[in-house]
């Protein structure tokens, strides 16, 4: 690694996509406009190598994120790469627990997404330093420095330093042999393309028709809407995609527990493979009881979950049997570390959240690590697929009979295109004025 590398400035875009008026995203609670608030490293490497680091937003909600990153940069600028990466748990800290900035949250919410860009840009840059994808700079890195750079703070009662290297030893046998399995496989995906809550029912039959055809055998849908329109949407797309495929549902915390206990009795009938986001994202227990009442339908949650403390939770109540990570809700690589290792020493497996702005590009490098050398199986594991907005960015994912193709390219996936940033910057790019 060029650790003497040094961030020497720190470039905040409020980037926004007008995805609103096609109802691309629309859910049961969300409508808006894709927004990345997306970060660059300058450094003064010689060859102008930068870190990029974005958090994903809803228009509006950018303008909040831009401030608090700006807020945080100067934990940031005037550090080495190998500094950083000699004390990376004070580093995060530094970041998280900004003495007056952590009021803000703590480790939630605005001020923690922030974090995570950061988090994610410094990442990206010591990957796009070494040569690797992360993915790959995760996997071979030893067990000793991956323990290192995860903090344990308030979550060992759940996992300790020792679990964690027992965990990734374990992982070491054999994770060559994994990769060459999804490098010529792929690894396995569900589309959430087709039933956006916004979409009339002949755009839901045509699209899911369409997946089916491109080779996608697990889809999932929007619910959350009138109890019979969701009933009557999902009914035809399991006429569509027949018994065997996968059909996942997700209602973006739009009911009460008894309400979403009643709803799934009614959408049984299509046989669910999970409810997503059944209730509101902090209420633990809610979930717990949900998914003991709609078992064997699983309950799967994480997407807007704070932090580390809030998935321990989940995981120790047993509330959750599918556990989907996200990139930048928390704070970044190190944090999800954390979670993955949580997840399985628990034995829930991982579906990373995905969609968005360049979710699909960051989460997949977090999966193929998950599998090479925490989870080690592919056994229920699948990573969300959007079919939007991939061609702003410079490594964008490339998929193949519904699989993620494993990324080759340097880095985190997480550089935007210049003529994509200087396009959709707001308010002043051309797509805005
Ligand atoms: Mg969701």
């Amino acid at each position: 690694m060029s650790g003497t590398v040094t961030i020497t400035g720190v470039d905040v875009h409020d980037v926004r996509f007008p995805t609103a008026a096609a109802g691309d995203g629309s859910d049961a609670i969300n409508r808006g406009d894709y927004s990345a608030t997306y970060v660059e490293l300058r450094t003064d490497a010689p060859d102008g190598v930068f870190g990029a680091g974005f958090t994903f937003t809803n228009g509006r909600g950018n303008e909040i994120t831009c401030a608090a990153i700006r807020a945080l940069s100067h934990h940031v600028v005037g550090r080495t790469v190998g500094e950083i990466f000699a004390e990376p748990v004070a580093f995060w800290r530094s970041l998280t627990a900004d003495v007056q900035l952590r009021w803000l949250g703590p480790e939630k919410g605005v001020i923690h997404m922030s974090a995570g860009a950061l988090v994610n840009a410094v990442w990206d840059l010591r990957a796009k330093l070494e040569g690797k994808p992360l993915w790959r700079l995760l996997a071979e890195m030893p067990t000793e420095e991956l323990v290192a750079n995860i903090d344990f703070r308030h979550i060992t009662d759940a996992l300790t330093p020792d679990d964690a290297r027992a965990i990734l030893d374990k992982g070491l046998t054999g994770w060559e042999e994994r990769l060459a399995g999804i490098e010529r496989d792929g690894f396995p995906s569900y589309t959430t393309s087709v039933g956006w809550l916004g979409y009339p029912d002949d755009k839901v039959r045509a699209l899911t028709r369409q997946a089916y055809a491109e080779g996608w055998r697990a889809m999932k849908m929007k619910v959350g809407g009138p109890i019979d329109d969701d009933v009557r949407r999902a009914r035809i797309i399991r006429e569509e995609i027949g018994p065997d495929a996968l059909l996942m549902m997700d209602a973006n915390q739009v009911w009460d527990v008894d309400e979403a206990i009643a709803n799934m009795a009614r959408l049984a009938e299509v046989d669910p493979y999970w409810i997503e986001e059944p209730t509101h994202a902090d209420d633990v227990l809610g979930h717990a009881r949900i998914a003991r009442a709609v078992a064997p339908i699983r309950v799967a949650t994480g997407e807007v979950a704070a932090n580390r403390v809030i998935f321990k939770q989940l995981l120790q109540a047993e509330a959750i049997g599918v556990m989907q990570i996200d990139a930048c809700r928390v704070a970044g690589v190190n944090e999800v570390l954390a979670e993955i290792l949580m997840a399985a020493k628990f034995g829930v497996p991982i579906c990373p959240h995905s969609g968005g702005v360049g979710l699909c590009e960051y989460v997949q490098h977090l999966a193929i690590f998950d599998y090479l050398r925490v989870g080690t199986s592919l056994e229920g594991r699948m990573v969300e697929y959007v079919d939007h907005l991939h061609e702003h960015f410079v490594d964008p994912v490339r998929t193949r009979d519904g699989r993620y193709l494993v990324p080759e390219q340097p880095g985190y996936s997480s550089t935007m295109r210049p003529a994509s940033i200087a396009e959709f910057s707001f308010p002043d790019g051309p797509a805005w004025r």
